[in-house]
């Protein structure tokens, strides 16, 4: 009876819901988004602690049990369900707080989506495959480290709370689960995220190797001078007949003494820092 495509894997054990519930710290003043409701067994134990749920769920199927279920209990009258895909959605609701048992499939667009709703929500409390929630968390120096963890950390902050293990979902899936919180940063740092997201995808293509031997890639240097002469053009600054990239790059490594830092080690104010310095010289990632 379940679509293990659509990521329906039914968590069965009351216990567990009852510790993402706790953690989750709802206020009876709370309106509270749910993605992918299911049956409704997180659902349940949302109504009975905030004011509203507006809860998205693509399979008609479920949405059909989920009303059912409340239907006559105090419950329903604090139910919204909004059917169809979450992501398609153009017009997400004002919530005060996710708890959702997520759909693996829509992790990291969900994760920045919900980072880019207004406004901000307080906090999300969600369920994860275990190795996309350790990469959210990670810290710099560990294997996981990667775009995904600097990039949700510099908009927020995150916390793992619990592990599920695979086997206490029905159907059970192939990995274990982490459960984590995710609080934004609210105001959200001023940056100009294209730029920054675009930096990250440079440094991060192979993060162990030195800033300095990522840099001398020719296709980076082509892009980099092509947003240089843009640049230039927009702003009316003359082109030195001598200008070079890469010796632009070069210096802007040498000078910050970025050169012989590698990603996997660097901390959110290091990637800003790098990226102020090459925005100085005029060298842009968008
Ligand atoms: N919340 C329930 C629980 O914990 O037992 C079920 C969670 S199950 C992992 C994910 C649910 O998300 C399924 O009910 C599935 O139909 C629904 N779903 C999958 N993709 C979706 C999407 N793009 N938008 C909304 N719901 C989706």
């Amino acid at each position: 009876p379940f679509n293990t495509n659509r990521g329906q894997h039914i968590l069965k054990n009351p216990g567990i819901v009852h510790a993402i519930i706790e953690k989750s710290a709802l206020k009876e003043t709370d309106i509270v988004m749910e993605v992918g409701p299911g049956t409704g067994n997180l659902s349940a134990k949302i109504l009975e602690h905030a004011k509203k749920l507006i809860a998205f769920e693509i399979d008609s199927r479920m949405i059909a049990e989920l009303k059912k279920r409340f239907i006559g209990t105090p419950a329903q009258g604090k139910l919204q369900v909004r059917a169809g895909d979450v992501m398609k959605d153009e017009d997400w609701p004002i919530f005060d707080v996710c708890v959702s048992n997520l759909p693996y499939q829509i992790s990291s667009p969900f994760v920045f989506r919900l980072l880019l709703h207004r406004p901000l929500p307080r906090y999300a409390v969600l369920m994860f495959q275990q190795e996309f929630a350790d990469r959210l968390v990670a810290k710099p120096g560990s294997k996981l480290y990667c775009r995904l963890s600097v990039n949700v950390q510099l908009l927020a902050k995150v916390e793992h709370l619990m592990r599920v293990k695979r086997t206490e979902f029905r159907p059970p899936p192939k990995v274990d689960s982490t459960v984590v919180r995710i609080e934004p940063k609210n105001p959200p740092p001023p940056i100009n995220y294209q730029e920054w997201d675009g930096i990250l995808r440079v440094v991060f293509l192979r993060k162990n190797k030195t800033l300095s031997a990522i840099f001398k890639q020719s296709t980076i240097l082509e892009m980099l001078e092509k947003n240089y002469k843009i640049f230039c053009s927009i702003k009316n600054k003359p082109l030195d007949p001598s200008f070079d990239i890469k010796n632009l790059v070069d210096q802007v490594l040498e000078q910050n003494d970025f050169g012989n830092k590698r990603a996997r080690t660097m901390e959110i104010p290091d990637f800003l820092s790098l990226l102020l310095a090459f925005n100085k010289a005029d060298i842009h990632f968008c």
